[in-house]
């Protein structure tokens, strides 16, 4: 949106007091996000009384689920557009601005005329991409790209809103998705992030369960893109985590060696419940499997879900003992309105669902200490992205960088302390010398 923003000529600035039109994209897929994004919009809405901005445009997830109850509580939103229509952001603003010169404000600095841009996603609705002459405005720091490989939905979790948030499953053209990533190295991204609800579906269609995940190929094929930027997916649905796609994250030179696959929980109950795969069995197979490849684990569990007794929890909580995931994170059930585990039975109180992610979260904190500690006396690739300190005791610069084994964002960091300068999204090679719980520090080792 903000390409296509800046190549129309709209001076963009990420200063809220100095907007004129403030932007708020909103994720709506749980209750705690949902708050948050009507917190933020509610802030926003603040400038247009005490500050300079004029019209307030709402976009996204929550935008795409509730449009009306949006439109019919929040008078302060002038505008609203929805996950299918992001290509018209430009059209929108410049309707805001005439409506804003044909219309009245209120007394309380509310706006009379609302403009809406909402329509649901099919299996015909293409995937939003950044075309070729739109320049990309990222807004996270960091010497990454988040590069989207699909878009929507078709597994169907029981507690899940995101299919009826971003529609059924697209797939995004494989010549797309590299041209895109070429042109975000060209940018001067060193790392280049493959997202989708489901990574695994990528070149597939929708409802077509035979055919084959074109994932492995695509990491292939951008690890030789001009620049040999490194490659990582993320959101490896376990189902189809095949031994092809293990090899290559595994056995690819610039493919991160590392495997996010969110497996919810591991109680075969529950997972038929919430309509996911697995078993303790198969999960450890593969678990097992990945890690004898020397994989990087991520996962997500998800706790409380309805019906989960302690006994379903514990089982839980042994297995990702006994496993210990290299990187783990942890949610509440939230009960969400138009999904099947909504109305069923076996709630799990609020202070049950908080002691359980408590106590695996408290787990896990010790089990990332004790991976990391393993990192010890490797010397790693570490891509450096920011200046942590610029001196510290023993002299020298602090700088923050990630391995291939760290994700942006989500994972912990390697702070490498270097006599020399080093250039900001470069990579260097650093001896770890210290382990903390989440994080790795290092120290540059000439080559
Ligand atoms: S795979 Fe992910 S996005 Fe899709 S339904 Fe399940 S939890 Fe939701």
């Amino acid at each position: 949106m903000l390409g296509l923003l800046r190549k129309a000529g709209h001076p963009i600035t990420a200063d809220p007091a100095r907007a004129e039109i403030l932007i708020v994209n909103t994720c709506g897929f749980i209750g705690k996000a949902k708050e948050e994004a009507v917190s933020t919009l509610l802030e926003a809405a603040r400038y247009k009384t005490d500050g300079v901005c004029r019209s307030l445009i709402a976009a996204g997830c929550l935008v795409q689920r509730y449009p009306d109850a949006l439109r019919e509580e929040m008078p302060e939103i002038d505008a609203f557009i929805g996950v299918t229509e992001y290509p018209r952001i430009v059209e929108l603003v410049e309707s805001v601005t005439n409506a804003r010169l044909n219309a009245e404000l209120t007394p309380d600095g509310i706006r009379t005329s609302v403009i809406t841009a909402v329509s649901r996603a099919t299996a015909d609705t293409p995937v939003f991409e950044c075309a070729p002459d739109t320049p990309r405005v990222t807004t996270q720091p960091g010497a990454f790209a988040y590069v989207r490989v699909a878009d929507g939905c078709d597994n169907h979790c029981a507690y899940c809103a995101i299919p009826s948030i971003r529609g059924p499953f697209r797939s995004r053209a494989m010549e797309s998705v590299l041209d895109e990533s070429a042109l975000r190295v060209g940018d001067g991204a060193r790392e280049i992030v493959y997202i989708a609800q489901d990574t695994t579906r990528f070149g597939m269609k929708s409802g077509d369960g035979a055919a084959r995940s074109r994932l492995p190929l695509l990491l292939r094929r951008a690890a030789r893109l001009p620049g040999e930027p490194w490659v990582r997916t993320l959101y490896c649905h376990p189902a189809r985590v095949t031994d092809d796609l293990l090899d290559t994250l595994a056995g690819t030179p610039g493919v991160c060696p590392y495997l996010d696959a969110p497996l919810q929980h591991v109680d075969r109950d529950v997972l038929r419940r919430m309509n996911r795969w697995g078993d303790p069995d198969s999960i450890m197979k593969l678990l097992e499997k990945a890690r004898g490849l020397g994989l990087t684990i991520r996962t997500t569990f998800l706790v409380g879900f309805p019906g989960e007794d302690e006994a379903a929890f514990r089982r839980l909580y042994d297995f990702a003992e006994a496993f210990g995931f290299d990187r783990m994170g942890a949610f509440a059930f939230s009960p969400e309105e138009g999904t099947p585990a909504y109305e069923m039975p076996g709630a799990v109180s609020d202070r049950a669902c908080a002691d359980r992610l408590d106590a695996l979260m408290r787990m896990q904190r010790g089990v990332s200490l004790s991976r990391n500690k393993l990192r010890i006396g490797n010397v790693e690739d570490v891509l450096i992205e920011r200046i942590a300190a610029d001196r510290n005791s023993r002299g020298g610069v602090v700088y923050e960088g990630r391995g291939a084994r760290e994700a942006p964002e989500s994972d912990g960091v390697i702070r490498v302390r270097s006599a020399e300068p080093l250039a900001l999204g470069g990579v260097v090679r650093a001896r770890i010398t210290r382990a903390r719980h989440y994080d790795l520090e290092g120290e540059t080792v000439s080559i």
